[in-house]
């Protein structure tokens, strides 16, 4: 698989920890009096057997995030997410998946009181691009509209408005579990949407999104259990921050509701400034 580009120092030194080799083929060129063009070069492994090899899925080139992610608008990081080739899984999603919520002004990010983190897309948000689509997402509705809150819902002078993303805006394979390297190219861009978005709340779901969000604030938070994470009001980008189950996992334990609810209302109440 070939591709052609040139590299800096910094890029080179990336792919060659991912295994692409930098082919520059300088005395062909040289000799055909053309400038050189640098290649990049996916190796396979020359052992695998030829019927092996067949059913190898093409690894992705992938092409380092582009700088100033922190700079960016919504309109270019929207563009930049539907382009990212950060992590292999691009090589397998159908659609990025960035958000949704509440309808935005041309070029502006959306008006949001509330920002709701989930994990990753499965495999409906993969087909549809919108995350939460899935049963996880009906509940989570259900959880919006018990707030007076809704998915589209414009922010009126009373507040409201709701944005929901995912820490993965692309879909693992088999909804595995996301990979710490996956969490670690996408995390730019979640973070660049809190910075525009400036909700007055983050409702984080589920161990992915906690943990994303809390590790730098929180030491202990990969080896906390997530019930005991819960009940008090953390900080995320001087953003407010409450910990809550994954809709996902209340389908499966259904007498968790009940929590969620409590962690609902204290974002509530924080919100309102009478908690
Ligand atoms: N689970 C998530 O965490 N996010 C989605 O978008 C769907 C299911």
């Amino acid at each position: 698989m070939t591709d052609s580009l040139h590299l800096d120092k910094r890029q080179r030194a990336m792919l060659a920890e991912m295994g692409v080799r930098v082919w520059s083929p300088m005395s062909e060129a040289a000799a055909m009096g053309a400038p050189a063009v640098e290649t990049l070069v996916v190796d396979t492994p020359a052992s695998a057997p030829a019927e092996v090899m067949a059913k190898v899925e093409p690894t992705p080139i992938l092409i380092q995030r582009p700088e100033g992610i922190d700079q960016m608008d919504w309109a270019t990081l929207h563009t930049t997410v539907s382009s990212c080739q950060a992590c292999t899984l691009c090589g397998s999603r159908k659609n990025t998946v960035f958000g949704v919520g509440v309808p935005t002004v041309e070029g502006q990010a959306p008006q949001a009181d509330w920002l709701i983190v989930g994990e990753a897309p499965g495999e409906n948000e993969d087909l549809q691009g919108e995350p939460f689509v899935g049963q996880a997402g009906k509940l989570l509705d259900n959880m919006l509209g018990a707030m007076k809150l809704s998915r589209h819902g414009a922010r009126t002078d009373e507040g409201g408005g709701v944005y929901i993303a995912n820490v993965l805006k692309c879909r693992p394979p088999g909804n595995r579990n996301p990979k710490p390297e996956e969490v670690a190219q996408c995390l730019p861009y979640l973070e660049r949407q809190v910075a525009l978005l400036k909700p007055k709340m983050i409702l984080a779901m589920g161990r992915f999104a906690v943990q994303a969000l809390l590790r730098d604030s929180q030491p202990d938070v990969e080896t906390t259990p997530l019930g005991k994470l819960r009940g008090r009001v953390y900080q995320y980008q001087n953003v407010p921050v409450v910990v809550t189950y994954h809709p996902a996992y209340v389908l499966r334990n259904l007498p968790e509701k009940a929590k969620v609810w409590a962690d609902l209302c204290l974002a509530m109440a924080h919100i309102r400034g009478n908690e």
